[in-house]
C-alpha cells in the first residue's frame, strides 16, 4: 500500500495539516445540515423505474475517503442504495482494464447538453455515442464486456466488490426487474445501435445486463472506497495498480465533463470535480490525489442529480478548497 502523508490530505490549500481538514470538515458538515438537508422538498425521487418510485425521498447519507484510507461519515452513510449510473463508471473503468485504450475507437469523449436517455442524436453520429455516460455509451460499453468475458454481470459485480472491498454488495433484483418491464428506451438506443453495428451482440441480453448492473446497491461507504482507484490514480483500495496513471487521468476528465450529463457545467462551476451521478439518487466525486465523496439523497433536480447530494458537495468543496480549477498560486 502506498504510505501517504497525512499532513498533505487537502493538499496546498490545507495549511494546517489534519486539524485544520478536520475543523473545515465540521464546519462543512454543520453547514450541510442547515442548507442542504431541507432541499429534499424540492426535488423528485426517479419514478420512471417504479421501484425507485418507492423510495422515501427525505433521507441522506455522505463518506469522504482520503487518499491515506482516512474515513469520514455522515448521516446514512451505512444505508445501501441503487448506484443506477455510477455503475457507468465502474464498467468503464472494467472494459479499459480489458481492451485498454482501444475503447475509444468506438465510443465518443464529447459532453452533451441532451439528457441521459435521449437519441435523436444518434442517429446522426450513425450510432457512435458521444461518450461513455450517457446511456447509448453504457450500453456500448456493456457490450464491449459481453464480447470480451463469459459471464459480464459476474465479473461487473465482482469488479465492484473487488475496488469498495466488500464481497457482500449485492443486486436488488426488485430494482433490476422493475427497470427490465420499462426500459423502452434503453431498448430503443440499443436497436438503433445495433443497426449501425456500435452494438453487436443480442440487445435483449444486453439489457438484461445493463438493467441489473444498474440495480446493484451500494452504500457511501463502500463507494466511496471504491472511487479512491480514481484519486490514487488507478491503485485501489488495497494498493493494487488496477489502472495506469494515464488510463485514471482520462476517466476523470470524462466524469468532469459528462458525468453529470447536461448538467455537468452546473457541476463544474458549483463544486468543481469530476463527477458520477446515479438517478438512485448518488454521486461520487473526486478529488484527484486528495479524496473520493460519496453522497446519496434519492430527491432529484430536474437535470436527474440528488437535489440535496450536489448543493452538499458544493459545501464540502468550497470548505476544503478542492475544485479542480482553483488557482494554486499559494493565496
Ligand atoms: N438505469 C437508468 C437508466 O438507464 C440509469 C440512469 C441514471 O442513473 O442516470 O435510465
Amino acid at each position: 500500500m502506498q504510505q501517504i502523508d497525512a499532513t498533505q490530505l487537502g493538499g496546498v490549500p490545507i495549511h494546517g495539516g489534519v486539524a485544520d481538514f478536520e475543523t473545515r470538515l465540521a464546519n462543512a458538515f454543520a453547514q450541510i445540515e442547515v442548507e442542504a438537508l431541507p432541499l429534499w422538498r424540492q426535488g423528485k425521487v426517479a419514478d420512471y423505474i417504479p421501484e425507485l418510485g418507492e423510495i422515501d425521498p427525505n433521507q441522506f447519507g455522505m463518506c469522504i475517503t482520503t487518499i491515506d484510507g482516512g474515513m469520514h461519515t455522515f448521516g446514512e452513510s451505512a444505508k445501501p442504495f441503487s448506484i443506477q449510473s455510477i455503475s457507468k463508471l465502474f464498467t468503464l473503468e472494467l472494459l479499459v482494464e480489458l481492451l485498454g485504450e482501444s475503447v475509444w475507437e468506438h465510443i465518443g469523449r464529447s459532453p452533451t447538453n441532451s439528457a441521459f436517455n435521449s437519441l435523436g442524436w444518434l442517429e446522426q453520429e450513425k450510432g457512435k455515442p458521444y461518450n461513455p455516460f450517457v446511456n447509448a455509451g453504457a450500453l456500448a460499453v456493456t457490450d464491449r464486456i459481453m464480447n470480451s468475458t463469459a459471464m459480464a454481470l459476474h465479473s461487473i459485480l465482482q469488479h465492484i466488490r473487488q475496488l469498495a472491498g466488500d464481497q457482500s454488495i449485492q443486486i436488488n433484483d426488485r430494482v433490476g426487474d422493475s427497470e427490465r418491464a420499462t426500459c423502452w428506451r434503453n431498448l430503443s438506443i440499443a436497436y438503433l445501435m445495433k443497426s449501425f453495428g456500435t452494438v453487436t451482440g443480442p440487445v435483449e441480453t444486453l439489457l438484461d445486463v445493463y438493467c441489473d448492473q444498474c440495480a446493484i446497491e451500494l452504500t457511501c461507504e463502500q463507494l466511496a472506497r471504491a472511487g479512491l482507484l480514481f484519486v490514487r490514480g488507478g491503485i485501489d483500495h488495497f494498493g493494487n495498480q488496477v489502472l495506469t496513471p494515464t488510463s485514471t487521468d482520462r476517466i476523470n476528465a470524462l466524469l468532469a465533463t459528462a458525468g453529470m450529463y447536461d448538467g455537468a457545467g452546473e457541476f463544474a462551476f458549483r463544486v468543481g470535480l469530476p463527477a458520477k451521478s446515479g438517478v438512485g439518487g448518488g454521486i461520487l466525486a473526486i478529488s484527484p490525489g486528495k479524496m473520493a465523496i460519496a453522497a446519496w439523497g434519492p430527491a432529484l433536480d430536474a437535470t436527474g442529480q440528488s437535489i440535496v447530494g450536489l448543493k452538499a458537495l458544493e459545501i464540502l468543496a468550497s470548505h476544503l478548497e478542492l475544485s479542480v480549477f482553483r488557482h494554486q498560486c499559494g493565496v
